[in-house]
Order: structure tokens, then C-alpha cells, then sequence
């Protein structure tokens, strides 16, 4: 008798300990966590961070659209933009779901609304080389870009408003040695005003002549994903990485305000740890990232003094130092700026007898901020040191 009692209130027990981990389990769910990308905003503009290339099974990627709104949200982006090839030969699944360029746009955009993500209508123009391949994005009907002459699918675009940019033009599936080219047809887009843009970095790749190419003829850099398979395939984010993806400096976090930046020309590329852009931008960067908590020191005789210089970014800034030899004072050659970390910069007297107040100037370049191919942004820490002499 007791111990059947007792085997009844074990098993209530067990019972409402089941329903407790249940009802928690209801109650917590399954945590959806996005990760933002730390690049700050810069002086009268947001810095949105926008991947403005990637298929789905509506063309030849490997996922349904609406993953790439739970990505981009995952990612820490802010827009971006479904582009499938426009061609027939591209469309992998055309067996098993009716092809309609527009699908990927209209499936994915209540998702997109629902996270506050910018969803922006897109199409990639598919070519043999030359002229190779081409983003059209801001499209109204992307099935209207469907057409038998090249220059009519832009003309298309462009009739419809849309902001054109020339994709991957150094691609070894269709430039062997990788070299990119510019011919006579991208000389007649651009002369036309049809051609807006050109992607430096696609995924891994960084073309440096398109890079050069795009400060000569005044061309929008933009950096892109290009993804075709889920992305977590081909980045380990739990280490850090990130996709490649377009920073565009807008006055607001609207599509109309993406737009006007990108023919404006203000965006960057975040590609890996390396920023590419122009000096102005990535200077603004660097400034609202980096601060000196302690520009002020103190170096009795030749010891040292530590400066302590905080980054607020992810961007792990490596830093040379330029400029001849100092006076009164030795600093490292080389000091890495750890993504959203803390470091000393270490500061030594080279004169026993030096006395006095001075304000000094550090000059460095940021190795991996690049304003034009093999050219990294100059900057400076100003500091001010008291010398006292040591016996
Ligand atoms: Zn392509
Ligand atoms: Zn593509």
C-alpha cells in the first residue's frame, strides 16, 4: 500500500517535471539571432550594409529565395537583392517549378518587410565574354529583360531605372588567365551612361584593374556574394567570417535613399578584413572607429608609455608605420588594431635628458584599407607627451 503511494507520487512527479521542460521549451522556442555588422556609420550618412548578388532555385542557385531574407537577416545586413539569371540554359529547376523571374522578388518580400530588411527587385544579365555578365537592380519586371540582343536587355534595365553594374570581369570561367578586359561593347555601355558600376570583389575574387578602372571612369565599386549555395556552406561564422558585400553610405534606410547613393557613388567593399573604397570614406571609417583613450602621457628618460587606442569595429586594422624616423621618442613599426578590442602602443624616450611638453604626430597607413590597388589610407594619432629626465 505504501508503496504503490509512494510509486504515485513519483510518477506525478516525473509527469509535471516532463510538462515543466515542455512548457519551457514552448516558452523559449528556438533563438533567432542576428549578428550586426560592426562598421560605423560616418558624418550625414547610415552605413548600410547591402549584398546585391545571389540566386536561388529560380535561376541555378541551390535554395528557395525566402532563405536568402533569413540569411541576410542572420548576417547583419540591411539590403539586398535576389538577382537570377535572366537566360534559359541557367534555369537549373525549370522541371519542377515554373520559371518567372519576378517569383524570387514577390516570395520573398512579406519576410523581408517582416524583418525590416530592403528587399531591391534584381536580374543578372548573362553573356558569354565579352560583354560578359551584368547585375540590373531597382527593376520593375525582370521578365521584361528577357531578350535576344544584349544591348536591348540593358536598354531594357535602364528604361525601367535601373542602376547597372558590370559583375565579376576578371572570373577565370570566362577570362582563363584573369585578367579583366575592358572591350569595345563596355566602352559603348558606359559611354551610353548604361553601365553604373562594377563589382572589384565577387565572393573571394578582388580585381585590381577593375579597381583602377572604376576611379579613371568614375564607376560605383561594388562587392557582392554571388552566392548560389546557402552561405553558411562556404563561411565559417563562428569564427568571424563574412560574405562580401557592398557598404553604401545613404541618408536614410530607405531603397530610394540606396539608389541615389549608389549613382552618387558613395559605397565601399568589405571584403575578408580589407575595406576598399575611396580615401574620403574609409578615412570616415577609420575615424569613427578608432579612438585614443588616453591621448596624454607621461615618459621619464627612456622608459615607456602606453597609449591605449580602442576599435569599435569588427575590422581588424593592420597598421605600418610611415614617415622617416622619430624624434625623442621610438614606436612600433607595426601595430594590429584587433576588431572590437583594445590595444597598447607602446611609446619609448630615446633621450635621458629630454624635458618638456610636445605634441607629436604618429603616422601609419592602414595596410588593409585600400583607396586605389597596392594604395592604403594614410592616417594619424596626435599625442602629446611630458618628458621628464631621468638621473
Ligand atoms: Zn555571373
Ligand atoms: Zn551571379
Amino acid at each position: 500500500m505504501k508503496n504503490i503511494f509512494f510509486r504515485k507520487r513519483l510518477l506525478t512527479v516525473v509527469v509535471m517535471f516532463i510538462v515543466a521542460l515542455a512548457f519551457s521549451f514552448q516558452v523559449d522556442g528556438w533563438a533567432w539571432v542576428r549578428s550586426e555588422v560592426k562598421i560605423p556609420d560616418i558624418p550625414g550618412y547610415l552605413t548600410l550594409k547591402c549584398d546585391f548578388h545571389m540566386h536561388s532555385v529560380f535561376s541555378d542557385g541551390r535554395v528557395w529565395p525566402t532563405l536568402r531574407c533569413d540569411e541576410a537577416w542572420r548576417e547583419g545586413l540591411d539590403v539586398f537583392s535576389i538577382t537570377e539569371h535572366i537566360e534559359n540554359r541557367y534555369h537549373s529547376y525549370d522541371d519542377d517549378i515554373k520559371i518567372d523571374l519576378n517569383r524570387s522578388h514577390q516570395v520573398t518580400l512579406p519576410g523581408a518587410e517582416a524583418l525590416g530588411l530592403l528587399l531591391i527587385k534584381g536580374g543578372e544579365i548573362t553573356r558569354e565574354m565579352p560583354p560578359g555578365h551584368f547585375n540590373a537592380i531597382f527593376l520593375k519586371d525582370v521578365n521584361a529583360l528577357k531578350k535576344e540582343e544584349f544591348k536591348d536587355s540593358v536598354k531594357e534595365a535602364v528604361s525601367q531605372g535601373a542602376f547597372v553594374f558590370w559583375n565579376h570581369p576578371g572570373w577565370r570561367g570566362q577570362q582563363k588567365d584573369g585578367v579583366s578586359r575592358w572591350y569595345d561593347i563596355h566602352e559603348y555601355l558606359y559611354k551610353k551612361k548604361h553601365l553604373h558600376g562594377v563589382e572589384v570583389a565577387n565572393g573571394p575574387e578582388y580585381y585590381p584593374r577593375v579597381h583602377r578602372w572604376a576611379l579613371e571612369k568614375k564607376l560605383t565599386l561594388v562587392g557582392n556574394s554571388d552566392a548560389h549555395d546557402p552561405l553558411s556552406m562556404s563561411h565559417d561564422f563562428h569564427k568571424g567570417e563574412h560574405r562580401t558585400m557592398t557598404l553604401v553610405f545613404a541618408k536614410e534606410r530607405t531603397e530610394a535613399a540606396v539608389k541615389e547613393a549608389l549613382f552618387a557613388r558613395r559605397t565601399a567593399v568589405y571584403q575578408g578584413d580589407t575595406l576598399i573604397g575611396e580615401h574620403r570614406y574609409l578615412e570616415a571609417i577609420f575615424n569613427n572607429s578608432v579612438e585614443i583613450l588616453n591621448p596624454e602621457v607621461t615618459i621619464k628618460g627612456r622608459r615607456s608609455a602606453y597609449i591605449q587606442v580602442r576599435n569599435k569595429s569588427d575590422v581588424t586594422y593592420e597598421l605600418h608605420l610611415s614617415g622617416g624616423k622619430m624624434e625623442h621618442i621610438t614606436v612600433p613599426y607595426k601595430i594590429t588594431l584587433y576588431g572590437d578590442k583594445t590595444v597598447l602602443l607602446r611609446v619609448r624616450g630615446t633621450d635621458r635628458k629630454m624635458s618638456g611638453k610636445k605634441e607629436i604626430s604618429l603616422s601609419y597607413v592602414v595596410k588593409n584599407l585600400l583607396v586605389a590597388p597596392k594604395k592604403s589610407l594614410p592616417i594619424t594619432f596626435d599625442i602629446k607627451v611630458h618628458f621628464s629626465p631621468s638621473k
